[in-house]
């Protein structure tokens, strides 16, 4: 094969998640294994983050505000340079088609390879966890975002008058999806550590024994293939 033939390697990513601390769950070890080798990261935040609190002191706008700031701090631990908040209300989201559109214009202007998202499903494979409506929304109006509205030209034509071309993503990457994985990416040490640190930015929201939560549940995931530490995805590879 020429050279010109060969696919350049994946080096972008997109997080699209519903909600400040959801990647830092989720895949934040595989967030910092790239941006180690030098993938240039951009997170998607659908949600303002402005319900989750107990604390009968606390407003939806001071929550939102700390919240953000969490995430951002977060993703620096990680090397992501930019995070795009969408700003929907908490815990209101749907897989509205203008949730779809604000994704799909993020894709076309950051162009990643692979888009990683949850699951639009509801998990049954966890006896102490029913899921998150807004992670369902968010994975949902990724996907849809992903294919076919930021690939095609004709949906939108306001976004290529924003100066947006159509962009096809490569690779999605479907996180918290119960028992569908098919692809697992081993972490090292550092990047668990990293991940654990980044976790515990969202200072508002994680409990103290997350570290060790953590790292037993990627433990549990590198099990399944032999692998001391790792987290698992269902990887989808689009055709072009
Ligand atoms: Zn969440």
């Amino acid at each position: 094969m020429s050279e010109a033939n060969q696919e350049k390697p994946h080096s972008k990513a997109m997080v699209v998640m519903a909600h400040a601390d959801d990647a830092e769950f989720s895949c934040s070890g595989t967030v910092a294994k790239w941006c180690r080798e030098g993938w240039e990261v951009v997170y998607v935040l659908c949600t303002d983050g402005s319900k989750g609190s107990d604390d009968l002191e606390m407003t939806p706008e001071k929550l939102a505000a700390i919240r953000k700031q969490e995430q951002i701090e977060a993703g620096k631990i990680l090397g992501i340079k930019t995070v795009e908040f969408l700003d929907y209300p908490d815990s209101y989201l749907t897989p509205s088609l203008d949730l779809r559109k604000d994704i799909a214009r993020v894709i076309r202007k950051h162009k990643p390879d692979v888009l990683i998202c949850p699951s639009p499903f509801r998990s049954f494979d966890n006896n102490s966890y029913i899921g998150h409506p807004d992670h369902m929304a968010a994975g949902e109006a990724a996907l849809a975002a992903v294919y076919p509205t930021a690939r095609d030209r004709l949906t939108y034509p306001d976004l290529i008058k924003e100066g947006l071309e159509p962009h096809k993503v490569k690779e999605v990457w479907i996180t918290m999806g119960g028992g569908a994985a098919n692809h697992w990416v081993e972490l090292t040490e550092e990047h668990l550590e990293l991940s654990m640190k980044a976790l515990k930015a969202h200072v508002s929201q994680v409990p103290p024994d997350v570290d060790s939560r953590m790292r037993e549940w990627k433990a549990r995931a590198g099990s399944l293939r032999g692998l001391r530490y790792a987290e698992a995805f269902r990887v989808f590879k689009l055709r072009g």
